[in-house]
This record gives structure tokens, sequence and C-alpha cells, in this order.
């Protein structure tokens, strides 16, 4: 398959430090190997979305001289593929719904002796794997042990990340039978994206270390719809003054491009590109295109 990458930001604000380092990232990787690079806007959540944002964001990347070489996908206007995938999980007996409010989960998790780090998410202890019992239907979660079964993936699901290492995640025993699509009638994000990388034939995922976790119920979703499982690169986080992940939750600054090439050098210099010395076919690639460029402005 020819190699296809991709940038997926949600359109919750314009792009910070931490982003532009993710789709620089993501667009060098595509450029290295040859390939395109596509961009997907992933507004599924969208109470968390912010009108204009998506726009912004595309202008900002324009402005650093990141523009896909497809049309952009909006998430928002995928639901049809999404329902199209969740019904095939139904149909395989690999999703139920589940009745549980947020507080039933942790009452059900104290009632087995669980007790949950904070700030961690809740292990779902799948109360309603077996049926409703009465409840109402809210969500839909696969059920991650039947499909490991069923596919007979290895426990734990293991994998290799070009830039982390060998990595591996029991899927069951850490994070539980996932929400496919949420009590709020949303979809997850897990299930939007497995359906849209698949949809774009993405080959290569290059994004930042805060997503790495998802990427075990990700390749366990892949294979649960008969996609391809893309290889993963996870790059460092930018971290704020305070050594937390930047986000807009923390109060990163909007990106300033005033000067794009200030903002692009600041993230390659994440990205540990700045201080190479630069080598011969490097510095000739350079001049062939300072050429063109002096030569064709002399004709005009
Ligand atoms: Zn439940």
């Amino acid at each position: 398959m020819p190699y296809t990458g991709r940038f997926a930001p949600s359109p919750t604000g314009p792009l910070h430090a931490g982003s532009l380092v993710a789709a620089l990232a993501s667009w060098l990787d595509a450029r290295a190997q040859g390939g395109q690079w596509l961009v997907r806007i992933e507004d599924v959540d969208t109470p968390r979305c912010v009108p204009g944002a998506d726009q912004l964001i595309l202008h900002q990347l324009e402005r650093c001289g990141l523009v896909p070489e497809k049309t952009v996908l909006w998430q928002s206007a995928r639901d049809e593929a999404y329902q199209t995938a969740l019904n095939h999980l139904i149909a395989q007996g690999w999703a139920y719904p589940c009745g549980c409010s947020r507080k039933d989960i942790e009452d059900a998790q104290a009632a087995m002796g669980h007790t949950r780090a904070r700030h961690s998410a809740a292990v779902y202890p799948g109360t309603c794997r077996h049926g409703l019992k009465g409840k109402a239907p809210r969500a839909w979660r696969l059920d991650v042990q039947r499909v490991m079964n069923d596919l007979e993936l290895t426990v734990p699901l293991a994998w290799q990340d070009r830039a982390l290492g060998p990595q591996h995640q029991d899927v069951a025993q850490e994070v539980g039978d996932f929400v496919l699509r949420r009590a709020d009638g949303l979809w997850a994000y897990q299930l939007a994206v497995v359906v849209d990388d698949g949809a774009q034939g993405i080959t290569h995922i290059v994004r930042g270390a805060d997503l790495s976790d998802n990427t075990a119920r990700q390749i366990v979703l892949q294979q649960a719809l008969g996609l391809h499982t893309p290889s993963y690169l996870h790059t460092p986080l930018v971290l704020g003054m305070n050594g937390e992940k930047l986000s807009k939750q923390n109060g990163a600054q909007a990106l300033d491009l005033s000067d794009p090439l200030k903002a692009l050098n600041q993230a390659a210099h994440v990205l540990g590109l700045l201080g190479q010395r630069p080598t011969v076919s490097a510095s000739l690639a350079l001049w062939v295109h300072a050429w063109s460029e002096a030569t064709s402005l002399r004709q005009r």
C-alpha cells in the first residue's frame, strides 16, 4: 500500500505549539517516505467543538506550508459510516448495549473491591455484557474479550511503535469493554478514528504521545472491522512551564503565526531536528529549489 499519513486535529480551538509539532511530524514523515498527507477534522464530540475553529486550523496549516493532498474529511459528516461499522460489530455479537450510568459503574467497581487511581478512567466491570437486566440501553460497548477470543488475538496485545519501541496492553483487563457509541448519542472517538483511518487508507499514524494509550483499543477495533493496522509513531509532547502537556485546558497560548517560520522552527526544535549539520545532498536539494525560484522570478 502506498504511504498515506494524516493529521487529525479536534476543532476545539486554534492550533497550539503542541498540535503544530504533531502536524509537522506527520507531514515530514509522509514527505520523507514519498507518501501523501491528509487532514481530517475530528469533530465527533460536537459539544467540545468551537464554531470556525476547523477553518482556522486549516488556515494555520496553510500558513505553515502544510497543505493536504486530498479533500479534508469532517467526522461530523460520517454518521452513516460509523453506523455501518457498529451494525457490523452488533451482527458479529461483538457489541452490546449498556444501561449503566457513571455511578452504576463506580458502585459495581466498589462492590468488586476495585479502587482506581485518581484521574484514571474507570475500567468498565462488564455489568451489561450478558443483558441489560431491565435497564434502558444508553451506550454501545465492544465485548473486548469476545473479539480477542473469536479472532484469536494474543493477550496482551503487542505492537511496535517506531519511536517508543515494543508496546503491549491487555485491553480487556486494563481498559475493559470500551464505548463505541456514547450515552448522549455521539460516536466514540475510538470508533470514528478507526473507521476513518480505514476509509482514508491511512498506512502510517504519526501523532502525539498523549494519544498512544488509544493504540491497543484501535488495533482491536481494526481487527474486528477487518481493517489494516497502520504503523505507529508517537512524537514527544510539548510540555508547558508547569511540566504538564500543553493544551487549551491548561492555558496553552494560541500559536503565533505572524512569523510562520519561527513557529515551524520551534516545532522542529521539539522534534530534535535543529542543530543538525546539513548534508551535501540536503544542501544541493535546497539550492535546486532556490535556483528555480530565483530563475522563475527573473523570467516574470
Ligand atoms: Zn452497563
